[in-house]
């Protein structure tokens, strides 16, 4: 099962991405993990892509291109994926699309997580990341134990850089741009799914449990399938 998780920063895609991983069985990648860790071991791809990322702006496709293929079609993902941060651009889309075709796949569903703007603007500026484990916290709403602590490994907690109300901003705008119509693309597709990424982590977890509730069953055509409460695209994608 190959799943895309889309979405504006801050609405959950990491954490839900991996509560997808736990609960199907399927890996998760994560590209904004996978660049960070590229820039923290200082590797070439990780100095082409620490500007984009400081600024908030998109690495350009080409770099974020290779190293996400080279994942997603390489052993560990052989069986599907939970994708968290790519495709971003339609030209990242239009590559995944034709390197998945070219192995017998394609994505299974899109689920697509919204939260307005507001609420996203305070989970991004007030999340902090365990520099260890990389587990997520956030000043109000998922404290610590320990203030500035991880629970699991104890590792000091950071913000990420690009975490600052500025920069937050201009990732939002920049999902905007160049993200969203990717929506139109998916939907056409028939494999758009909307998800209500407000309220408690756990029923965001069962919303998206039950849009790929039908695909896990191995019904490849979700509008066949009656009674699973899968919200249904807005009408104004089309
Ligand atoms: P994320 O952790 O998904 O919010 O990603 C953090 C940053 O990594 C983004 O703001 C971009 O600079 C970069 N990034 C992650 N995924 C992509 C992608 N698919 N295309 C371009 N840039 C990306």
């Amino acid at each position: 099962m190959d799943l895309l998780l889309i979405g504006p920063p801050g609405v959950g895609k990491g954490t839900q991405a991996a509560r997808l991983r736990q609960a199907l069985g399927v890996p998760h990648l994560s590209t904004g993990d996978l660049l960070r860790r590229h820039v923290a071991e200082g590797t070439r791809l990780g100095a082409a892509a620490a500007a984009h990322m400081q600024r908030g702006d998109l690495v350009p496709d080409e770099l974020v291109t290779e190293m996400a293929l080279g994942q997603i079609l390489g052993p560990s993902c052989a069986a599907g994926v939970v994708l968290d941060g790519f495709p971003r651009t339609p030209a990242q889309a239009e590559a995944l699309d034709t390197a998945l075709a070219a192995h017998g796949r394609r994505l299974t569903a899109v689920l697509h997580l919204n939260a307005p703007a507001r609420t996203l603007l305070r989970r991004l500026t007030g999340r902090r990341t365990c520099g260890g484990c990389g587990d997520s916290y956030h000043l109000d709403t998922r404290k610590p134990r320990t203030p500035g602590r991880c629970d699991s490994c104890g590792q000091r907690l950071v913000q990420r850089t690009d975490d600052t109300a500025e920069t937050a901003r201009t990732r939002l705008a920049v999902h905007a741009r160049q993200t969203q119509p990717l929506l139109a693309r998916y939907h056409q597709a028939g494999v758009l799914h909307e998800v209500d990424g407000c309220g408690d982590v756990g029923a965001i977890t069962r919303r998206l449990l039950a849009a790929v509730a039908p695909y896990a069953a191995g019904d490849q055509d979700a509008s066949r399938s009656t009674g699973w409460p899968t919200s249904p695209v807005r009408s104004s994608l089309s």
